[in-house]
């Protein structure tokens, strides 16, 4: 942090504003704001002011136009219109699911339960709570603690856990472990809790609860190979699923490093070996790995460009030493094993937040918690509206007649509005054949009209497109 002077005033910096300043060429006012001094409320009142700066005027009207458009995407806004979710102050960082919500949320964690399995995952349940003596062990304690919620209990102190991995290295050490066991895939998907300070949240992406797409697994070194490429692969599989374009980054052994030499070696070849043999490009961040292990990040660029750090393969020799962990190798030798630390989704919710940023909320019908919408013309057609309704939900589907008293511009607006997938029209021309008037949502929110289908048909459609898999 830095302290300049703007004429009689100062100004904290975190970037050197006379570098900066000579290249200006616009500015433009965007917002004011109270704020408290480091975010206390008890602190001096202080006025936050945002604003733009580009080169030229050229430029900035071009930024401008970039973040009205990210503005229309935002989350936050999303979440409210088409009635996902709600914050309350009561419980900072931690949103209320509200049931359209919680149909995507549900579809996202299923999806991925369904696709780990198939990859030889085991899903476990771990406490959300734990004493004390298991953060000393794993090093939270000492390292950690800042971030964690600590409950005090007579002269013990528990914690919300802030991840998985503790709790992880506990079962695999629950019993003998062989070399035939490994890799040993663990899954999880428990609510998480972190500390974050309230002045960092904002929407879903950033969370004091959440539920990760959560792994590790343990390994024999010399499996470490196979494995992340067997990670590549699932990384690109997913991402290509959402049409996220993605890079990828290899950070190496930074000097303050935990583990063997000859092993920091080894398994920072195998990462890219992987690499290498899933000819993919990536960066080398020299030095930027944590101090127990090597890592591949992955960032996805969104569908305005933007970059969303998601996916990690996170290689550890720490965890499994402070742990003593061991499993009986071919010779009957006792050896420690590595453990990867693996999410693709990352956070659940942050996840979904960038879904809903990237899609602009149009989603596709497989995660549109309403998949179609019935819209009877008049309260003659609505008992033909509901059994067509009942037909599509007895396939499975996620429908809803707007049996309001209202316009038909009203209705389609409405349905517009809320971005349904499918809007399906019921006059009495349609009742009397039987079938509906169908217009569906292109990803671009324009509508197509693709005339009177039958409601069977329309159900083929549907059922179709709901079926898709990683
Ligand atoms: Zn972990």
């Amino acid at each position: 942090m830095q302290v300049g002077r703007l004429g009689s005033t100062l100004v904290l910096l975190d970037g050197p504003l006379e570098h900066a300043a000579p290249t200006v060429g616009a500015v433009r006012l965007v917002s004011l704001a109270g704020a408290y001094w480091r975010g206390d409320p008890a602190g001096p009142q202080l006025t936050r002011i945002h604003g733009l700066a580009a080169p030229t005027e050229e430029a900035l009207v071009a930024r401008i136009a970039e973040r009205e458009e990210a503005n229309r995407r935002d989350h936050r806004v999303l979440g409210r219109e088409l009635d996902l979710f709600l914050f309350h102050p009561y419980a900072p960082g931690a949103p209320f699911w509200l049931p359209r919500g919680l149909v995507m949320w549900n579809i996202l964690s299923q999806r991925m339960r369904e696709h780990l399995l198939g990859e030889g995952y085991l899903e476990v349940r771990t406490p959300i709570l734990f004493d004390q003596a298991l953060w000393e062990t794993s090093g939270h304690w000492e390292n950690y603690r800042d971030n964690m919620f600590i409950v005090p209990t007579g002269d013990r102190a528990v914690s919300l856990k802030p991840m998985n991995c503790p709790s992880h290295m506990l079962l695999f050490a629950s019993r003998t472990r062989s070399f035939r066991d490994l890799p040993l895939r663990l899954h999880d998907q428990s609510i998480l809790h972190r500390n974050e300070v309230s002045g960092a949240l904002g929407g879903l992406t950033r969370l004091r609860q959440f539920s990760q797409d959560d792994a590790h697994i343990f390994l024999r070194s010399d499996q470490i190979q196979e494995e992340v490429l067997r990670l590549l692969e699932m990384v690109d599989r997913v991402y290509r699923f959402f049409g996220f374009p993605y890079t990828v980054k290899l950070s190496t052994r930074p000097v303050n490093s935990l583990g063997d030499a000859a092993l920091w070696e080894r398994a920072e070849e195998s990462l890219a070996a992987a690499l290498r043999q899933r000819k993919m490009t990536y960066s080398v961040n020299a030095g930027d790995g944590a101090f127990y292990g090597p890592k591949i990040d992955v960032d996805v660029t969104d569908a305005i460009g933007r970059k969303w750090q998601v996916a990690t393969v996170q290689l550890d020799f720490n965890l499994p030493q402070r742990f003593k962990l061991r499993y009986v190798d071919e010779d009957g030798s006792e050896q420690m094993p590595v453990v990867i630390h693996r999410a693709i989704y990352g956070s659940l919710e942050r996840f979904l937040g960038i879904l809903l940023e990237h899609y602009a909320g149009n989603l596709p019908v497989w995660l549109a918690p309403e998949q179609a919408r019935i819209v009877p013309i008049n309260a003659k057609v609505l008992p033909f509206a509901m059994s067509a309704a009942e037909a599509l939900r007895k396939r499975g589907l996620r429908v809803e007649v707007d049996d309001a008293n209202d316009t038909l511009g009203a209705k389609i607006r409405r349905a517009e509005v809320m971005k349904i997938p499918y809007v399906l029209v019921v006059g009495e021309r349609e009742a009397e054949a039987g079938g509906l008037n169908v217009r569906k949502r292109e990803p671009g929110g324009k509508s197509l009209t693709m005339g009177v289908l039958a409601i069977d048909a329309v159900g083929d459609r549907l059922v179709q497109e709901a079926a898709v898999q990683f």
